[in-house]
């Protein structure tokens, strides 16, 4: 098989940081601004940014129905912090979860830690939560992966997968290898 190609969802935030993690792990990389961009993807990545200013721009570009359409199809997505909240109920509605943005206080806008997550082996994840939102609500479909405090911030359906936190930033590539891993998967069963 030849490696996958993933699509980074580009109109605003760190999708560069995304770009330089799934090259590193030896997949293809395209950037996404229009629903054009989706097609053949094995694989999508919603970075973290702003989102009110993703939402205006999928709007704008028609991304929306595209998007879901992709992973009704059963093609894997890995949301992170803005990401996280694109997924959910109110803004894609992809994944049956609802997020509450910048859910850990104004005070703190940002910090690390270790998050434990289901899924990944060894050593927690270094977690890095700038303005992150967490999950509020989840329906009995969704998989929660991580909490923090009691509030969970890692969860899956499907194929899809959302975090609170930022995972590119750093050296730990194994939250986009559990996209690759759903990746290979839904591959297989092609
Ligand atoms: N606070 C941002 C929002 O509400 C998300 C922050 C992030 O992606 N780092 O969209």
């Amino acid at each position: 098989m030849t490696e996958p190609l993933i699509g980074v969802l580009a109109l605003q935030g760190d999708f560069e940081a995304h770009g330089r993690v799934l090259r590193r792990l030896g997949t293809h990389v395209r950037e996404v601004r229009t629903p054009e961009d989706l097609d053949g993807l094995d694989g999508l990545v919603i970075p973290g940014g702003e989102s009110t200013t993703m939402t205006l721009g999928v709007l704008r570009e028609g991304l929306g129905e595209p998007i879901r359409e992709l992973t009704a199809a059963g093609v894997p997505v890995l949301g992170s912090c803005a990401g996280l909240i694109m997924l959910d109920r109110e803004h894609l509605a992809v994944m049956d979860i609802l997020a509450r943005r910048n859910a850990f206080g104004r005070q703190v806008r940002s910090f690390e830690a270790d998050v434990a997550m289901e899924g990944i082996d060894g050593a927690p994840v270094r977690g890095v939560f700038i303005r992150a939102p967490l999950i509020a609500e989840h329906g009995a479909g969704v998989e929660v992966l991580a909490e923090i405090d009691g509030h969970p911030v890692a969860a899956r359906q499907g194929a899809t997968i959302a975090v609170a936190f930022h995972t590119e930033l750093g050296t730990d590539d194994r939250v986009h290898g559990l996209l690759l891993d759903e990746v290979r998967a839904a591959r297989a069963r092609r």
